[in-house]
């Protein structure tokens, strides 16, 4: 089965404690229909601008993703530049240009609206929105959220949560967004709120899942020395995700989320180790097989 995924194209700049990068390819739906590409075929919706380099376009071209909803618009591509501070937790936006962006209108081509899992990558709500209205009753929908949003589009985001059966966020968006300082309390806050399944993320510290009845799954995050660019890593938890459960193939339960889990910080962890798109773009099957194996060793004690 296939996975829809629509988000942002971008060309990020990034400054990190030990270097500084341009013109990257970025953007919440480049890095997760790459990561899930490794799992399933994926249909991409976006758009870019003129300057889009054709190299990024051959990105994405290799790791087999269906383009036809990827729009060329005139003008220039949206653009995001942010530096991290010396701990790596803390991201400070430098500057957005919305660009193409700010007239961008999703469009799904004729043969994507019957798409059996949507992933709905970090962008505007009224966006994702557009997407589900668009696309007819997709077996199981995810939708992927950002702090700005919580702050200036909480009532369409509200609503949104209504309509798709999986929210991921990270652990203080998930407070914010649910009005709750308990993380626990927050999750089943936000459960009530329309998701039947939250994965809220903890950056360095993994990931908890929410599921029925009381039902919950941790997963740590893979232990790394040397991390380059967490740039991305989120959007590649979720592409990871969202190609594992379109992988599946039918109805989505908790054991198919637990691993859908586990892959995404894999596919996490792989995407931190260099800027951009770098290491995943060079990631075999041997490499995944192995970290996977690794994980799975870090996380059984019998
Ligand atoms: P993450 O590190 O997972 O939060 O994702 C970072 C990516 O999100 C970068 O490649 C940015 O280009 C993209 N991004 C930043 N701000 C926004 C925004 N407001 N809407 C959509 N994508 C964004």
């Amino acid at each position: 089965m296939s996975v829809l995924i629509v988000g942002s194209v971008a060309l990020d700049d990034i400054k990190t404690p030990f270097a500084e990068h341009k013109n990257l390819l970025g953007g919440s739906a480049s890095y997760g229909a790459v990561a899930a590409s490794f799992f399933s075929p994926v249909r991409m919706v976006g758009v870019v601008g003129e300057d889009f380099p054709e190299e990024h376009m051959e990105l994405l071209k290799k790791r087999g993703i269906d383009l036809g909803g990827l729009q060329k618009a005139a003008g220039r591509t949206f653009r995001w530049s942010g530096v991290y501070g010396p701990d790596w937790n803390s991201r400070e936006t430098l500057s957005v240009e919305l660009n193409v962006f700010e007239t961008f209108r999703p469009e799904l081509p004729d043969d994507y609206r019957r798409s059996p899992v949507v992933l709905l990558a970090n962008i505007a709500p009224d966006l994702q929105h557009m997407v589900l209205d668009q696309a007819e009753k997709p077996g199981f929908t995810i939708a992927d959220t950002m702090d700005l949003w919580i702050n200036i589009a909480r009532e369409r985001l509200v609503e949104l949560l209504a309509r798709v059966d999986m929210l991921i966020l990270n652990d203080s968006e998930a407070k914010e967004l649910a009005g709750e300082s308990n993380l626990v309390r927050a999750g089943h806050k936000l459960q009530a709120m329309g998701p039947r399944y939250v994965a809220v993320k903890k950056g360095e510290h993994g990931c908890l899942l929410f599921g029925d009845g009381g039902e919950f799954f941790a997963c740590p995050a893979f232990p790394l020395e040397d991390v380059h660019d967490p740039t991305g890593a989120g959007d590649t938890f979720a592409g990871a995700l969202a190609g594992t459960v379109a992988a599946g193939g039918g109805p989505v339960d908790f054991a198919l989320l637990r691993k859908a889990v586990v892959r995404g910080s894999v596919l996490a962890s792989f995407n931190v180790e260099a800027f951009s798109l770098e290491r995943v773009k060079t990631l075999t099957a041997d490499d995944l097989d192995a970290r996977l194996e690794a994980f799975r060793r870090l996380t059984t004690f019998e």
